[in-house]
Parts: structure tokens; C-alpha cells; sequence
């Protein structure tokens, strides 16, 4: 006879037939609360049904207990399997972790010929000397660690200042990089970040021989892109737009893009700046805002309009949008199209500011001109500003390795994480959301960050929140698809 009573006898009771899985929930304006699973499923409920679920009263085989378990609220004894598969659809989600490294930024020259008061980085005039120029022996050390990722899919991202101010050695690394890849075998793609005013024949002459793609800014019409991109001649507008024909007349409309920073002035004009694209034939734009580095803080731009009214303007012109594709003209704001994605498709995305842990370093290298390795752009425009604490090695001496072993990455990483922020874990939009090490840590002191204070967290909770709210509406959910599945 046994000495103990049986196992069974010290569990709680429990009459219900279903286990609850991870979810969180958030209290609408309506009085319903949107509930979501750890994986991102989602739906409505009224408190009652709220309640009924998470006490275990649910009607077994009822339309709402049945609707439950089929996204992974529940799980009894026909569904066991929900717990692999939301598991699976977790590790899918944030699957960035498994995909090391694959951009690399190679700052290949500081100077730069504009004086953008909203710039992140601190150019140097253009005849400087070229001490703010990267070298041919730091480029063959960064293409050393470039290839020591494992990553499958390589692309190089060419930026400054103007890159196009080193072509020598933009030239040098691109055939090196396709010598290398002989050997290695890597889907190896480039892009230059330019601004445009130094295209030449020669150049796409070049650009064309190895694909490589144009990236350039556009802030909106001539008098706002003028005000915004100064350049000697006030002309950097004329510049961009016949650089931009001059592109795709060479390479092809699709290996030329464009984006836009959000400047004080920007902020009233967003149906302009639409119209602007509209113009000039691009498929969609990218509302940014200024983020707070480098000249954008030295001018105070940074601080010259809030979260709250950036996402104001952000939310009208989303409207414009979709009415502009609901006529038949389709036309993408990217940064939607990439949170539509997150809630509407289970894969993760490649874009940084949308992944916890950091993408910084996971999925992204900079190497700067002078061989200091930063794990984001953020990084080495802080280094810029004289805060180093993001610099994750140098190519003097480290491996790719060290970079991505770096106590300063780990930092980063581990504070990024969603499911361990006090301020994150309960947060019913953590399944489609990102972190923002760095800018935390800019304007909070840690790489976490209290979300209460974050304006990261505002814009998140409001883009996200009026994704939901337009999912609601069949013709813009039907926009809203496309731009999920087709476009990002
Ligand atoms: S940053 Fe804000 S919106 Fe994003 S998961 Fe954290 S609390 Fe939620």
C-alpha cells in the first residue's frame, strides 16, 4: 500500500474542460476589450465573455468556445496540439534570432556636399580631407566579418555623408564582395543611400553592370525638400528628381526608392508629400519621424512637434491614402503596410524597429569609416555625439564573433526583449511590436526603457491601435491585405 496519498488529491479542482494559453488584453473605447494570443491571434469580447473565458465557464462546443480555440485562447483534450503550435507560431514570429547577419552598412565617407539640419550623423564638409573617408584595408576587414555571417542573403548598404563621394572605393568593395562570393555562394545584393547630387552616366554605368540599387531621400515638393536638404545652389530638389529619371532610365524603376524624414515643416504638408510621390511615380511612401541623433538634436528639430501630433497628421493622411487606392491607383504607406503585416501574417519582418529582441546586430552591422563596428545607424550617429556605449568592437582586432558575442550587443539584446520589460509583457500589441533599444537609452538612460514615457511606445500604441480600427472597415481591410501580403 502506498505511503503517500495519490498526486491527483493535492491539484486544484478543476471542472472545466479547457486550459487557458498566454494571452493579454487591452480595454477599448467601446467598453470591449481586443484580446490577443502570445502568437498574435486576436479577437473582441465583451467583459461577460472576458470574464467567462478566464474563469473556465466557457460552454463547451459553443460558436465562442469553439471560435476560442480555434486561435489559441484554449486548448482541451481534442486541441492539445495548440500548445506546439503556438509555440511554432511564436519561434516564426520572431524568427529575426535565427537569421544572422545580413545587412551590412559600410560607411565609406563622412563628407557629405548637404547641410541638413535634421541630419543623424555628423557630416563633414566635402573638402575635407579624406581622414573621414573609409580605407581599402578597413574595407577588406569588414568584408572579412560580412562573410563570416552565416546568413545566406547578403546585402550591402553603401552610406555616408554621400558614398557616392568615395566611388573609388564603393567600386573596390563591390568587386571584392563578388570575388569573395565565388567562394561563398551568398544571394549578395548592394544598395547605395545617396542623395543623388553626384549620379553620373559613369555611375550607373557601374550599377548596372553588378544590379545595384538606388536609395535616396525625397522629402516632398521643391520648396520643402529645398528648405529641408540645403546644398550649395539650393537646388537639391532639381538634383534628386532628374537623378532619381536618370536612375531608373538606366537600372529600372524598381531599383530605385526614395524616403522622407518628417521635418517641422513636413508635418502640415503630408498630403503633399503624397501627392509629391504620386508624381514622381513611386509606389508608396514612408512617413518617418525624426528621431533624436545627431544635427536633429543640435538644432532642436527633434523636439519640435510630439508624438501625439506627428500621429495625428500620420492618421489623416492615411485616410488619403486609402482613398487614393480605393479609386484604383494602388499606393503603399510602408510603415502600415509593415504593421498590417504583423497582425495579419504569421512571418516576421526584416525591418529593425519592428522586432524584439533587437534586430540591431541580429540582423544589422555598421561599419563605420574609421573600422569601429556599431550593431545599428543609431549607433555610430550616438558615437558621433560622444556616447560610445554602442560600438560592439572594432576591425582592428575583432572577429565576427566578438562583434556578435559583444557585451555591449548582449546588452542590448537582453534588455530588448518584450516578454521581460515590465512595461511590455502584459501589453496586448507585443506580438506585432518592436523595441527601440537606442532610443530608450537616448532619452531614459537603459536600453528598456519605461514605455509609460516612450514615445516610441505612443507612436506604437496609436499606429497599431488604428491598424485594428481600419481592419474593421471590409474595403480598407482589403487595402490593408494587399499591402500585408503583396508589398512588404
Ligand atoms: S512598446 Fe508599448 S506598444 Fe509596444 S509592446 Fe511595449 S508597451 Fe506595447
Amino acid at each position: 500500500m502506498s505511503k503517500f496519498r495519490e498526486e491527483s488529491e493535492f491539484r486544484a479542482e478543476n471542472t472545466s474542460p479547457y486550459s487557458l494559453l498566454p494571452f493579454n488584453f487591452l480595454k477599448l473605447n467601446s467598453g470591449k476589450y481586443r484580446v490577443v494570443t502570445l502568437a498574435g491571434d486576436y479577437t473582441e469580447l465583451d467583459l461577460v465573455d472576458l470574464r467567462a473565458l478566464v474563469d473556465g465557464e466557457l460552454v463547451a462546443g459553443s460558436d465562442l468556445y469553439l471560435d476560442l480555440r480555434s486561435k489559441g485562447f484554449i486548448f482541451d483534450s481534442l486541441s492539445k496540439n495548440n500548445i506546439a503550435l503556438t509555440s511554432i507560431k511564436l519561434r516564426t514570429k520572431m524568427a529575426h534570432v535565427f537569421h544572422l547577419t545580413s545587412l551590412h552598412m559600410f560607411v565609406i565617407s563622412l563628407r557629405c556636399d548637404h547641410s541638413c539640419p535634421y541630419c543623424q550623423v555628423s557630416r563633414q564638409n566635402i573638402d575635407s580631407n579624406d581622414v573621414f573617408d573609409m580605407t581599402e584595408s578597413t574595407a577588406d576587414k569588414a568584408l572579412d566579418v560580412v562573410f563570416s555571417s552565416p546568413s545566406k542573403y547578403i546585402k550591402i548598404e553603401f552610406q555616408g555623408g554621400e558614398p557616392l563621394l568615395n566611388f573609388d572605393l564603393l567600386k573596390y568593395i563591390v568587386r571584392r564582395a563578388h570575388k569573395l562570393n565565388e567562394n561563398y555562394k551568398r544571394n549578395l545584393d548592394f544598395v547605395i543611400a545617396t542623395n543623388l547630387a553626384m549620379i553620373s552616366e559613369e555611375i550607373l554605368e557601374f550599377c548596372k553592370q553588378f544590379g545595384i540599387n538606388i536609395s535616396t531621400s525625397l522629402d516632398g515638393p521643391k520648396a520643402l525638400h529645398n528648405g529641408n536638404r540645403p546644398r550649395p545652389g539650393k537646388n537639391s530638389y532639381e538634383k534628386t528628381i532628374k537623378g532619381i529619371n536618370l536612375c531608373r532610365d538606366y537600372l529600372g524603376r524598381e531599383k530605385v526608392s526614395a524616403l522622407m524624414t518628417t521635418s517641422p515643416n513636413s508635418l502640415l504638408q503630408f498630403r503633399e508629400i503624397v501627392d509629391e510621390y504620386l508624381a514622381q511615380g513611386f509606389e508608396g511612401v514612408f512617413l518617418r519621424p525624426l528621431s533624436p541623433y545627431g544635427y536633429a538634436v543640435k538644432t532642436k528639430w527633434a523636439e519640435s512637434y510630439s508624438i501625439e501630433e506627428w500621429l495625428e497628421e500620420y492618421k489623416k493622411v492615411l485616410y488619403y491614402i486609402l482613398d487614393i487606392n480605393m479609386s484604383g491607383h494602388p499606393f503603399i504607406e510602408f510603415y502600415t503596410a509593415l504593421v498590417a503585416k504583423r497582425i495579419l501574417k504569421p512571418s516576421y519582418t526584416g525591418y529593425v524597429d519592428l522586432q524584439h529582441p533587437t534586430g540591431a546586430g541580429f540582423s544589422a552591422f555598421l561599419y563605420n569609416y574609421d573600422g569601429k563596428v556599431y550593431s545599428s545607424d543609431e549607433g555610430r550617429m550616438l558615437a558621433e555625439m560622444g556616447d560610445k556605449s554602442l560600438c560592439i568592437g572594432d576591425l582592428k582586432q575583432d572577429s565576427f564573433l566578438d562583434l556578435i558575442c559583444s557585451d555591449q550587443l548582449k546588452a542590448q539584446v537582453g534588455e530588448s526583449f518584450g516578454y521581460t520589460s515590465s512595461s511590455c509583457e502584459q501589453c496586448a500589441y507585443l506580438p506585432y511590436c518592436g523595441s527601440e533599444p537606442t532610443r530608450h537609452h537616448v532619452l531614459q538612460g537603459d536600453f528598456m526603457g519605461n514605455k509609460i514615457y516612450s514615445p516610441f511606445c505612443k507612436r506604437q500604441m496609436g499606429v497599431i491601435g488604428h491598424v485594428f480600427e481600419l481592419l474593421e472597415n471590409d474595403s480598407y481591410r482589403r487595402i490593408l491585405e494587399a499591402w500585408a501580403y503583396d508589398s512588404t
